[in-house]
């Protein structure tokens, strides 16, 4: 087997690591040729030195590139990423810049790659049926990274062309899922940097305490899987073993199950369709005991109607909610907002930044603007 070509782009997070991981353990199958972060050197340079990708980038030009990493060719600045991905040219990209910031990314892998690995949902969440328009337009299959959308996706590989009732996204319902509302609004970051069941960044993880996380993720279920809002449910599930189901019109409903190992889903993608072994926890029914649910909380986790709600509206409205929420989130994470203010600007931002048609990613970036501004005003 030859190896393919792959990018890891946001190589030095949370699910950039974890996909390293996997490529490390097959260097078979593997050969990763672009890696790319933001601001983290040191830790860049570490994985050029044990990846040796062609191609590598950085949006802040480091103070010196040690002799040891010369060998492959550097870029930097803001469009870094993309100059160093259109540079390397490989098969697959996995995409796993946090925020809009990678959006542009996921667009130009569609240009080049023949297959686009997503972690990255804010890109989706913005770019919407751009996306999904240009990847059909391309034959670029996005194969999802996020363990819902995994879920589903490999649930999916069971219907045989049979008609999708509903999709059910679990939610683990985040560190402050059983604080009582008085005490969420002044919530601090380390309590909402707990997460119960998973390890992730930052900004993840508070999104995930505001439940936005799961609004997002049902806006990119909607265009990963071309499913409309009403279509699409979801359910508090703590123990995050269950990690989505999709239910067919008999009543039956698909489930994929594990232990919560984001290196599941990025595996499942970066193989697929082969399973990729790697040193999993086996999932152990009869240990758990008992798996719970429950419906979401709206009164306490307003951020989940108000993402759906933004689908519903449509044109730019999700654009609008995803700005916002990324420099509220920010600005908590500087500690410059209590918690309880991320929901408050964010719908403060639905309802005054007018929501127009998206018929461009100049479109989209022209909303983000707007309502990055709007919520830094508000701060
Ligand atoms: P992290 O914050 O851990 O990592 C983000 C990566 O992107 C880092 O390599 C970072 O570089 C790089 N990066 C950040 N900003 C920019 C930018 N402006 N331009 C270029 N590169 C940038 O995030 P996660 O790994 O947690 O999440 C990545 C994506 O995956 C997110 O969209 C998230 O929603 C999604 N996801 C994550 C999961 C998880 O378990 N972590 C689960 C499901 C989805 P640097 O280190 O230099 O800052
Ligand atoms: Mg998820």
């Amino acid at each position: 087997m030859q190896a393919r070509t792959i990018a890891i782009l946001g190589a030095t997070g949370s699910i950039g690591t974890q996909a390293l991981d996997i490529a490390g353990r097959y260097p078979e199958r593997f050969r990763v040729s672009c890696l790319t972060a933001a601001s983290s050197a040191e830790k860049l340079f570490e994985l050029v030195r044990r990846f040796r990708p062609d191609t590598a980038a950085l949006n802040t030009e480091p103070d010196r590139l040690p002799e040891d990493v010369r060998f492959c060719q550097w870029f930097f600045g803001p469009d870094a990423t993309v100059r160093a991905l259109l540079a390397a040219k490989p098969r697959d990209a996995l995409c796993a810049i946090v925020g809009i910031a990678g959006l542009d990314a996921v667009w130009h892998a569609l240009d080049v790659c023949e297959r686009v690995l997503l972690a990255n949902k804010e890109a989706l969440v913005t770019g919407g049926s751009l996306v999904t328009a240009k990847a059909a337009r391309m034959g670029v299959p996005l194969l999802p990274v996020d363990s819902e959308h995994s879920a589903i996706f490999q649930c999916l590989q069971a219907r045989q062309g049979n008609p999708v009732k509903k999709l059910w996204l679990t939610c683990s319902g985040g560190a402050l899922r059983s604080w009582k509302k008085q005490d969420m609004y002044a919530a601090t970051v380390r309590d909402v940097l707990a997460h119960p069941t998973w390890r992730m960044g930052g900004k993840i993880t508070v999104d995930c305490a505001t439940m936005v996380n799961k609004g997002l993720e049902v806006i990119e279920a909607r265009h990963l899987f071309d499913m409309p809002a009403e279509k699409i449910g979801v359910v508090i599930h703590p123990q995050s073993v269950v990690h989505s189901m999709v239910e067919f019109e008999d009543g039956a409903v698909l489930a994929q199950l594990g232990m919560p190992d984001m290196r599941g889903p990025i595996g499942y993608a970066m193989g697929f369709p082969d399973r990729l072994p790697y040193d999993a926890t086996p999932l152990d029914l009869a240990a758990l005991g008992h798996l719970d649910f429950a419906a979401p909380d709206h009164d306490r986790f307003p951020c989940l109607k108000l993402a759906v709600g933004a689908l519903k509206r449509g044109g730019s409205a999700p654009v609008i909610l995803n700005g916002a929420n990324e420099v509220a989130v920010a600005a908590f994470l500087r500690e410059r907002i209590p918690f309880g203010r991320i929901p408050e600007i964010i719908d403060a931002a639905l309802q005054s930044v007018p929501a127009g048609p998206v018929a461009s990613i100049a479109d989209v970036y022209a909303a983000d603007r707007a309502a990055r501004e709007y919520a830094r005003a508000r701060l």
